[in-house]
């Protein structure tokens, strides 16, 4: 099965065909990542308009370096939510105009969704796993069953995990995006440079929560400046970094014990981590469960996860119709019971 897949939930234009979701047969991604560098964030508006000026061009480069044509493809997926309403809207309406002029199934993905069925491309994993997302806007255990669906155990509270690597970045005057600039200068540091907390919240929770963390990251900078003392960035990531880590793989060991699930796929942007991947591989090979990070190109935003995680939808049958919509907050099980037609 060939599903054609749409992503334009933030500020990458992607299309993919994927067969049978599980391999990538080809892919296109315009980045507008230097556009939005300039203003040192994504500036929605601005996105939306990329999306437009791109999303057909980057569907066709698609087919062209397929060899395929539509009569080639089974049914179309976009991602749906949650991202920015605007940005998101152009990938639907897309969607929703070829499987109109195609009358091919149209499938609704959520975001997450896609990130998690990241790590079934090119891999023989499958549901039952647990998966911890890690992203710019999302930090959750959610517990994966079969086909694919999803029980979350817990998410921030405030900031998400990849937000706090950006928050960081930005107090430190490193420009953006943040996150892989403070991954590669932790690698520099010292961990132990500074005693950031650890925000484990009560004993039994799988939520998370970095504002504390992110307020004792700028009440240090600020003393420090203030007092006219240096501030060697290197030792601040790699401090900030051991805190971040530290917290995400106790949670992740500790939603294994509770869960009984011995296989941990690792989703989104802030999986690229080299620290999370090395502490998270250490603490896996101690506590005798399997941990897969997907290969970096996958873990940010791409369309063949989306692609990927349609794949089980489509195969049971389910689709939405052409009322489908674009949400900016769509919760995974509100996402689940969208759909008509068939079983999951
Ligand atoms: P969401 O998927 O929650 O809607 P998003 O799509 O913006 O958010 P992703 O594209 O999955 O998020 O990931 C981007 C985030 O990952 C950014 O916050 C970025 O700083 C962070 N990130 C990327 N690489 C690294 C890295 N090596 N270390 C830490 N953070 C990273
Ligand atoms: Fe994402
Ligand atoms: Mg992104």
């Amino acid at each position: 099965m060939n599903i054609l897949a749409i992503e334009t939930s933030c500020d990458e234009t992607a299309a993919a065909i994927v067969a049978d979701g599980r391999r990538v047969v080809a892919e296109t991604i315009a980045s507008q990542m230097e556009i939005h560098a300039q203003f040192g964030g994504v500036v929605p508006e601005v996105a939306s308009r990329r999306h437009v000026e791109s999303v057909t061009a980057v569907v066709s480069a698609t087919f062209a370096k397929a060899g395929l044509t539509w009569s080639n493809i089974d049914a179309i997926a976009v991602t749906c939510g949650p991202g920015l309403l605007g940005a998101l809207l152009v990938g639907v309406s897309a969607a929703k105009g070829y499987a109109l002029a195609t009358g091919l199934p149209l499938i609704g993905v959520h975001h997450i969704a896609g990130h998690v069925a990241a790590s079934f491309v090119e891999t023989d994993l499958a549901p039952p796993l647990l998966a911890l997302v890690v992203s710019g806007g999302h930090t959750e255990l959610l517990a994966v069953e079969p086909p694919l669906t999803f029980r979350k155990l817990g998410g921030t509270k405030d900031d998400a995990a990849g937000e706090a690597y950006d928050k960081v970045a930005r107090l430190l005057g490193l420009p953006y995006p943040g996150g892989p600039r403070v991954d590669a200068l932790a690698a520099e540091g010292d961990p132990t440079a500074y005693a950031f907390p650890r925000s484990l919240l009560e004993e039994d929770s799988f939520d998370f929560s970095y504002s504390g963390l992110k307020s004792a990251v700028h009440n240090e900078l600020a003393k420090r400046r203030q007092r006219g003392e240096e501030i060697v960035a290197a030792d601040v990531c790699a401090s900030f970094q051991a805190a971040v880590v530290e917290v995400l793989v106790d949670k992740t060991a500790r939603a294994v014990r509770h869960t009984g699930l011995s296989t941990v796929v690792v989703a989104g942007g802030v999986a690229a981590n080299r620290g999370l991947r090395q502490a998270l591989q250490r603490r896996a090979k101690e506590d005798g469960f399997h941990v897969h990070f997907p290969p970096i190109q996958l873990c940010t935003d791409n369309a063949a996860m989306i692609g990927a995680a349609a794949y089980f939808y489509a195969a049971a049958g389910r689709a939405h119709d052409l009322s489908l919509n674009a949400y900016a907050t769509l919760p995974l099980n509100v996402w689940q019971e969208s759909f008509t037609g068939g079983e999951i």
